[in-house]
């Protein structure tokens, strides 16, 4: 259905103009999520047989439902993983809309397969994986970990005609991300949790005394060792080369979680907690987090990615074409078919600015992440909980219960300061920074601490 060349116009006209003033606000309004009942009575019924027309719809957008979506990517947006899109990255997301791209094969999409390829390329080299390496992007590092666990999960039960039965078993810690968790379950692989030292990381002791714990039956189960290069909670790193050996003595899969922290593998002063990330069978990093690209974009990456195209290619005679070539095809590698070219806002925002902007903007939010933990450490009322490794810290409020967490943390948003969530450490309520936006400065932090 195509609506009427003059109405088109006039769409693109209305949209242009709103995506313009939007992308030229600085900052954007941060905004604050409203009741149901609320958007019931101020946008109700929307969809109707007869249409409402451009310009009725985008005023209930603008000014009822676009206000209740928080602006992730306001500098003083400090919670959960902030989005800081390039205006390149999220100009040339309209590009990949405006021209019907087929992300799923290099029949259809070559030139898009191409680019996308080079970003892979760019983040596999700087994680120090070997040519060859390879994968895709899909919507999201939970997606992108549930892809890697399904492909070590097919590679040990095939490495063996006694294991079709078996259930395996993934060595991990309890601080792992959550997506992990959700991917045993829908994989139905069971875990075994490896302790954290007091900063919740998996150091070489740790993991050491967790593989001498198993049994023979537990040993001969492993899967898979799962490390975090970046937790979500407290920014911390897994000790990854002790990981990748504990994966290698267990003849076992190794993925590094790096959807958050991996960003920093181009930063000029981080490099070096990662070593051992290039013995990594497959690899999560979210350009959607800390790499500047519009949601929704995730990498994931694999060592050998035959081992992943033999989990996932799909057969149907009508896709014969497609997978009877040679060609790389991104649906081959994640439980995909269809994809959107969503690695191409990525690539552009690097191909125009170059990975030194990249490194300079990761070594910008590392050094207001510094200064303010400095500022943390100097206040009396606020202490560290952990020392912060990337761009999160996680400190608390001498004196508050969780109540006044909850009411300062609300009261902040209500009040349009910022958004700062509380998190939880140890079974205690305290407060999470989290900076990934190059627009966030010292002074927003300290607008956003508690007195
Ligand atoms: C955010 C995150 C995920 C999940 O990624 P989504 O893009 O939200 O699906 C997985 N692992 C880690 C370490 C994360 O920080």
């Amino acid at each position: 259905m195509h609506v009427h060349d003059q109405q088109a116009h006039e769409l693109m006209e209305l949209v242009f103009a709103f995506t313009q003033e939007r992308m030229e606000m600085d900052p954007p309004p941060l905004d604050i999520s409203v009741p149901l009942e609320q958007l019931q009575a101020e946008a109700g019924q929307t969809i109707t047989p007869e249409g409402l027309g451009g310009r009725e719809v985008m005023r209930l957008f603008e000014e009822v439902l676009g206000p209740a979506c928080l602006s992730i990517d306001h500098p003083r947006y400090l919670s959960f993983i902030p989005a800081a899109p390039t205006e390149a990255a999220t100009l040339f997301d309209l590009i990949v809309s405006a021209t019907s791209i087929y992300g799923g094969s290099w029949l259809e999409g070559a030139g898009a397969v191409y680019a996308e390829n080079q970003t892979l390329r760019w983040l596999a080299d700087l994680a120090g994986l070997p040519d060859g390496a390879g994968g895709t992007f899909v919507s999201g590092g939970s997606i992108a970990n549930l892809s890697a666990l399904a492909v070590a999960r097919t590679v040990w039960r095939d490495a063996e005609a006694s294991r079709a039965e078996r259930r395996p078993i993934v060595l991990m810690s309890a601080a792992a991300h959550s997506s992990n968790v959700s991917a045993l379950a829908l994989l139905d692989l069971r875990s075994l949790p490896v302790d954290v030292d007091d900063a919740d990381r998996m150091t070489a002791t740790t993991i050491r005394a967790g593989v001498d714990a198993l049994s023979p039956d537990e040993r001969s189960a492993i899967c898979a060792v799962v490390a975090t290069a970046g937790l979500t909670n407290t920014g911390t790193i897994d000790d990854l080369s002790a990981a990748a050996d504990a994966a290698a003595e267990l003849g076992a899969w190794f993925h590094v979680d790096a959807a958050y922290g991996g960003a920093a593998l181009c930063s000029s002063s981080r490099r070096d907690r990662f070593t051992g990330i290039d013995r990594a069978d497959s690899l999560t990093v979210d350009p959607h987090k800390w790499l500047f690209a519009p949601y929704d974009c995730a990498a994931i990456i694999y060592r050998d990615p035959r081992l992943a195209k033999r989990t996932f290619t799909q057969h149907a005679s009508y896709l014969d074409v497609l997978t009877e070539t040679t060609d790389w095809s991104p649906s081959d590698y994640a439980p995909h078919l269809t994809r959107r070219a969503r690695g191409l806002p990525t690539w552009f925002s690097l191909a125009v600015h170059g990975t030194d902007a990249y490194r300079d903007a990761v070594d910008a939010t590392i050094a207001v992440t510094e200064a303010a933990t400095e500022v943390i450490r100097t206040l009396d009322h606020l202490e560290l909980v952990t020392e912060p490794e990337l761009s999160i810290v996680v400190f608390r409020r001498l004196g508050w219960t969780h109540d006044d967490y909850a009411a300062w943390s609300t009261q902040l948003l209500v009040d349009q300061i910022g958004f700062v969530v509380p998190t939880s450490w140890r079974g205690e309520t305290v407060l999470r920074i989290c900076i990934t936006n190059p627009r966030t400065t010292l002074d927003d932090v300290r607008a956003c601490l508690p007195s």
